[in-house]
């Protein structure tokens, strides 16, 4: 065997759930075509980037000098792009933001590591809730920490307070929530921030040191109709958000994100700078010096994400209606019903008789559900519902 890293090469050869669904979709495409495969696998966005995100990026090629454009630009990020984006957010929160607590990231999947990195000791615990995207795993423990997972509340995927309770100790050194969340497209309501806030400034007294709060918001943008997604900063000082273009924007393969450390956060500036040292450690600096531009400039736009919205409103009433126990979906592309029988894993293995790719619960940390990634055009959604049928006759 060689000699390397041995997680390292664990996570590198690892089977992959997803993968092997995409691997098996491409087949039965070939087999009965592309209109006949339900592939609810992968978030990957379905509708492309606003004309406006393609009409800026040639402006800035035509216009600006390529030598500053293609250029390095600070590690943490161009500061009139990060002026920018301070004030869109103070514009729509009512906030304070600087562009100094604002560090520039690789998607969210590098302003997670930066913050993680930056501040973990080895063994410090990090608290995640059930169900959650499994590559915190990953970025928890590549960064020396330990998760701490609580089980879900299955009822609405907001957060079981009791167990949250008790799993809390004095080696917890951050909660990391992700609302609106991949897999189960909840929104935490404000009633939830609010009391997660007040028991973490609690227990941070207790124990004498802070608890921080990092918040993953790729989906941020992706609210249905009447619901609001609580600006979290303003409700909990020691807040870290994790902030992605990937979604909103349909911009997942550009990679652009950023950290924003809260204004009120104790010793606000060690923490931004240990994020921005762990960045450099990581060699993640100086993020895609076009796309910060580019993303600056269309910071209040969005794809047209109403798609998402009414696959959802079919989906959720053609899955219930055949008999599934779905929680309605308040943002995001996912969805997170109950499987009909215990056994996720056969569960989404006998879908694929049905050409219907969907993902086990259990790799997210809740056994008995599928997620289903609607990211899907309209018309395929729709007409899942009859394979899902036929799936779910399987079971009577
Ligand atoms: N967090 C969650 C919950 C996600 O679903 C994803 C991507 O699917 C990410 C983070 C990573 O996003 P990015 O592409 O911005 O790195």
């Amino acid at each position: 065997m060689a000699n390397v890293n041995k997680r390292a090469l664990g996570l590198g050869t690892q089977r992959s759930v997803i993968r092997e669904l995409f691997e098996f979709g491409k087949k039965r495409i070939a087999e009965v075509g592309a209109e006949n495969v339900f592939d609810f696998s992968i978030g990957n966005p379905s509708v492309p980037a606003p004309d406006i995100v393609n009409e800026t990026a040639a402006r800035l090629i035509r216009e600006m000098d390529p030598v500053v454009l293609h250029g390095y630009t600070s590690a943490q990020g161009d500061v009139r792009v990060r002026e920018m984006i301070a004030a869109s957010i103070n514009k729509r929160f009512g906030y304070a933001a600087r562009p100094e607590s604002l560090y520039i990231s690789t998607g969210a999947a590098g302003a997670l590591c930066g913050c993680l990195n930056g501040l973990l000791n080895p063994g410090e615990e990090v608290i995640v809730f059930a169900p959650f995207f499994p590559e915190y795993r990953v970025f928890i423990e590549g960064a020396g920490g330990v998760m701490n997972l609580i089980p879900a509340d299955t009822e609405a995927f907001q957060i079981d307070f009791g167990l949250f309770e008790k799993a809390l100790n004095p080696n917890t050194k951050a909660v990391l929530i992700n609302s609106p969340n991949n897999p189960s497209g909840a929104v935490y309501s404000e009633e939830t921030i609010m009391r997660l806030s007040k028991i973490l400034k609690d227990r941070s007294r207790e124990y004498g040191h802070v608890i921080y709060l990092i918040t993953d918001e790729p989906y941020r943008e992706i609210a249905f109709s009447g619901v609001t997604v609580p600006f979290v900063p303003k409700y909990y000082p020691n807040t870290l958000v994790c902030y992605s273009w990937s979604k909103s924007l349909s911009l997942p393969g550009e990679r652009l994100g950023y950290v924003l450390a809260a204004e009120e956060m104790e010793d606000r500036d060690e923490v931004y700078a240990a994020v921005a040292g762990a960045s450099r450690s990581l060699g993640y600096v100086s993020a895609p010096s076009l796309f910060q531009r580019v993303c600056a400039e269309c910071v209040d736009e969005t794809s047209d994400i109403s798609v998402y919205e009414t696959n959802r409103n079919i989906l959720v009433k053609g899955l219930r209606d055949i008999g599934f126990t779905v929680v309605e979906p308040q943002g995001t592309f996912y969805m997170f019903p109950r499987t009909l029988i215990d056994d996720d894993a056969a569960f989404c293995e006998k879908a694929k008789d049905f050409n219907l790719l969907i993902v086990p619960g259990s790799g997210f940390g809740c056994p008995g559900h599928t997620r289903i990634s609607y990211c899907v055009p309209t018309e395929r959604a729709e007409r899942s519902l009859d394979a899902f049928a036929k799936l779910a006759a399987h079971y009577k």
